[in-house]
């Protein structure tokens, strides 16, 4: 048996279709153009290319954007200052601050300086309590695309184990919290974890969002276990890979996501997402 490759690429392109519609609906009926601001400080080359990729799908779908760029000199007053003006403009639907930030500026300050409507990374602590609690909110990108990729496929999430390998704010604990959500038993597990084999072999998905390249191989899945791997890890030829060892895993999983082409792109489309429902004012004040 070879597992069933679910392409967040190709699904990424058909929701992005839609979306589309939905924007020029937004824009002809109500006369709002979704904007997504972001802020990137610095010259970190993988953050420069994540925000090239997010304004370019933004356009792509008829949201409009805008990159307000700082050196990493800039001060944490400065940056809180800019977010607040951000806050005030009503022609931003949407604002996001690419993390990593310079170790001068404490990214839980920026986080909750960000309107929690305009909050479109899901990161504010009253939108990841709101997610706690049950909520519609803005929930967090990538494991919204992640949810969003086992829907696709009818997978059933009610009643499932799900173990998460991974603990991240932005990645392990939401989607772990999404899943429960959803009715599945969720097991996290992490770099203290004992026996790490002893969780991912019982269960029915696994979550692998640790960021070490091809550490998950058959052997700590169960047969016809569901496997998301959210890693991204260059290699030393430049090439991409992910967590779980795809070609490996692929013969004793169900389904299985790719790197890349796989949560890469829903990770985008989920930020979209949050933006036109910003846009049109669904979140609450
Ligand atoms: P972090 O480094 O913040 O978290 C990694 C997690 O993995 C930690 O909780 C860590 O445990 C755990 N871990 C590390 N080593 C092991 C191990 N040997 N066994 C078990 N658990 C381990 O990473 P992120 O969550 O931010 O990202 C994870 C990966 O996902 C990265 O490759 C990143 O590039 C990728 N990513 C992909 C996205 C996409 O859109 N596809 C979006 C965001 C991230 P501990 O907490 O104990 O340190």
């Amino acid at each position: 048996m070879s597992a069933s490759i679910i392409n967040g690429k190709e699904l990424a392109h058909d929701i992005r279709q839609n979306m589309k519609e939905e924007v020029s609906q937004l824009i002809i009926n109500e006369g709002v153009t979704p904007h997504l601001t972001v802020i990137i400080v610095g010259d970190n080359p993988a953050s420069k290319s994540y925000v090239r990729g997010k304004q370019k799908a933004s356009n792509e779908t008829g949201i409009s954007s805008d990159v307000i760029e700082f050196p990493s000199s800039i001060t944490e007053e400065k940056l809180l200052q800019v977010i607040q003006e951000l806050n005030k403009d009503p022609k931003v639907h949407g604002i996001l601050v690419q993390l990593p930030l310079p170790d001068h500026i404490r990214e839980e300050h920026v986080i909750v300086t960000i309107d929690p409507a305009k909050d479109v990374d899901g990161f504010h602590p009253m939108n990841i309590g709101r997610m706690m609690t049950g909520e519609d909110t803005f929930f967090p990108c990538t494991p919204y695309g992640i949810i969003t990729m086992l829907k696709s496929k009818n997978i059933r999430i009610e009643g499932k184990h799900a173990v998460i390998i991974g603990r991240s704010n932005i990645v392990g604990k939401p989607v772990g919290q999404l899943l429960l959500n959803e009715n599945a038993t969720v097991t996290y597990c992490h770099s203290r974890t004992e026996k790490l084999m002893d969780h991912t072999t019982r269960a029915d998905i696994i979550i692998a969002a640790i960021g070490q390249p091809n550490v998950i191989t058959m052997d700590y899945l169960k047969q016809g276990a569901i496997v998301i791997d959210v890693g991204i890890n260059r290699l030393q030829d430049g090439s991409l890979t992910g967590d779980v060892d795809f070609d490996n895993v692929k013969q004793k999983a169900s389904y299985l996501t790719p790197v890349p082409k796989g949560v890469g792109p829903m990770t985008i489309t989920m930020l979209l997402k949050n933006t036109i429902k910003a846009a049109k004012g669904l979140s609450k004040q």
